[in-house]
């Protein structure tokens, strides 16, 4: 008899123990992928918001250089754009994986960023929902719109 007893535990799981096991790993995995990817998600926006206050940066720097006037035309942020000589790095937003959009004011003499998520079918997605434009202008800030 108490071999028997031995034997039941060195065979291994029993299906009743499998299904259990089964079952919290399958609980576990549905609480925490979701939480997983809106994690991801925010990490993609905060590092989308630091691109566009870094292309704000560019724009400031260039106005220094050029009698306080910012770019007056309209352009794709990239290496070729008005802004390449104070570009460091490729600077492209982590969702569309597309360069960003100077729009110049002419009437207030300012300009918007916009993350290119605006004009693309690929949108940031936040737990307050999926922002359809994501743009910066240096008198309000970062703006989101939902
Ligand atoms: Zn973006």
């Amino acid at each position: 008899m108490k071999g028997g007893y031995k034997n039941f535990h060195t065979k291994g799981f029993t299906l009743l123990e499998l299904i259990i096991v089964i079952a919290i790993i399958s609980t576990l995995a549905m609480v925490l992928i979701p939480s997983l990817t809106e994690a991801r998600n925010q990490a993609k926006l905060i590092s989308c918001k630091t691109a566009i206050k870094n292309i704000s940066t560019m724009v400031e720097n260039y106005s220094v250089d050029n009698n306080d006037k910012y770019p007056n035309l309209d352009f794709q942020v990239t290496i070729s754009s008005p802004l390449k000589d104070y570009y460091t790095s490729i600077i492209k937003c982590p969702v569309s994986k597309d360069e960003y959009y100077y729009y110049y004011l002419s009437n207030s003499n300012s300009y918007q960023i916009y993350c290119p998520t605006s004009s693309s079918t690929l949108k940031h997605k936040t737990p307050k929902g999926i922002i359809q434009k994501l743009y910066f202008d240096p008198k309000e800030g970062t703006k989101e719109e939902y």
